[in-house]
């Protein structure tokens, strides 16, 4: 199967595609599009049969719960069995918006969707092609990111071609995405709110609106089971082996091209992680920039690209520097730190 490619920006929105994109999803087909986090890998979320086709598609391991998106919050009632007031604090002010709440779930969703639990996740995104195309495929859309498992997720409708694009029929290419990291996962089953998945909406701006909430111990320890059955499956080690390299940045830099240096003598090629403001720095190596230290954001949204561009080159290890930004630099360390299989070196 060949992926029919749709272009089409959220400013001049497509109608005759999304309708015909929304009856692939309700005839239980699955569409890869845009959101403001990363591309979905989209299917009827109240069909099994197209749950399990999502798994299939990505090689998911079936025990990983899907997030169930909506687009207007009043679907939610459907899907889930109770909304705790602190939840619906939670959808007012970030949502539409990159936030993922774990709620008890009604009966409507089958457990291929939610992997078994008796939870779901639900979520109602601000992507505009996102949105009109939940609501042409009925209203409730399962999408994990739109990657083979063990691959970044994708920013970009290249990386979806790529991975899927002789996996499922349609895609929908709504350029580069917005924000680059999946959405925050904040877990309201237990009695204080979880994160369970950092992501754009903080640890600090989920406390000032609900106090008390926590950090899964999973996150905060690399041995401790996660809750977010999602985060024990490691989730994608480049081809070459990663380091982050961590400290005051004049001392990272120095370390960085003293490894650079001692490998291109023993004939291997290294690729280099920095920003704008320290690409001028490596003398050796492959040097990527990920976005500049000014602008946190452009850090986030070109993490998983620069990692795909390095899979592509013929490096043999790469050394990042690490980015711990006021913001978002809890949710790009998760995933670089994975990515790295926690390799620190400190300097
Ligand atoms: P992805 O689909 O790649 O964005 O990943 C979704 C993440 O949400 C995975 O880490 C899942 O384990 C997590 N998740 C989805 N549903 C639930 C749930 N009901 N309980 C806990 N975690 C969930
Ligand atoms: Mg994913």
């Amino acid at each position: 199967m060949k992926a029919e490619i749709i272009k089409m920006t959220e400013d001049s929105i497509d109608k005759n595609s999304i309708q015909r994109a929304g009856e692939l999803l309700k005839a239980g087909e699955l569409v890869a599009f845009p959101t403001e986090t990363v591309y979905g890998l989209g299917g009827n979320a109240l069909n099994a049969r197209a749950s399990k086709k999502i798994y299939a598609a990505k090689g998911r391991p079936s025990d990983n719960p899907l997030i169930v998106h909506i687009a207007d919050y009043e679907a939610i009632f459907d899907i889930v069995a109770s909304i705790p007031k602190k939840a619906q604090l939670l959808a007012r002010e970030f949502w539409p918006g990159p936030l993922t709440m774990i709620l008890p779930k009604s009966a409507k969703v089958p457990l291929e969707t939610t992997g078994g639990l008796g939870s779901v996740a639900v979520r109602f995104p601000s992507h505009k092609i996102a949105r009109e195309l939940i609501r042409a495929g009925g209203g409730y859309v399962a999408a994990p990111s739109a990657n083979t498992s063990g691959r970044p997720s994708p920013t970009l409708a290249s990386h979806v071609i790529e991975d899927l694009g002789e996996a499922i029929p349609m895609i929908i290419d709504g350029g580069q995405v917005g924000i680059g990291l999946e959405s925050t996962i904040v877990d309201f089953t237990e009695e204080i709110p979880t994160v369970l998945r950092p992501g754009y909406i903080s640890l600090e701006m989920l406390k000032s609106l609900l106090g008390e909430v926590i950090l899964d111990r999973g996150l905060l320890k690399s041995n401790e089971p996660p809750k977010a059955p999602g985060m024990k499956y490691r989730h994608y080690a480049p081809k070459a082996d990663l380091a982050i390299v961590e400290g005051d940045i004049p001392a990272v830099i120095a370390a960085i091209n003293a490894y650079a240096a001692r490998a291109s003598m023993e004939g291997k090629q290294v690729g280099i992680i920095g920003t704008e403001e320290t690409i001028g720095q490596y003398p050796t190596g492959i040097v990527k920039s990920i976005g500049s230290r000014k602008d946190e954001e452009s850090i986030a949204l070109h993490l998983y690209q620069v990692l795909r561009e390095f899979d592509e080159c013929r490096v043999s290890a790469i050394y990042s520097e690490a980015f711990y930004t006021p913001k978002m630099g809890q949710a790009i360390m998760n995933r670089l730190l994975k990515a790295a299989g926690h390799k620190v070196i400190k300097v």
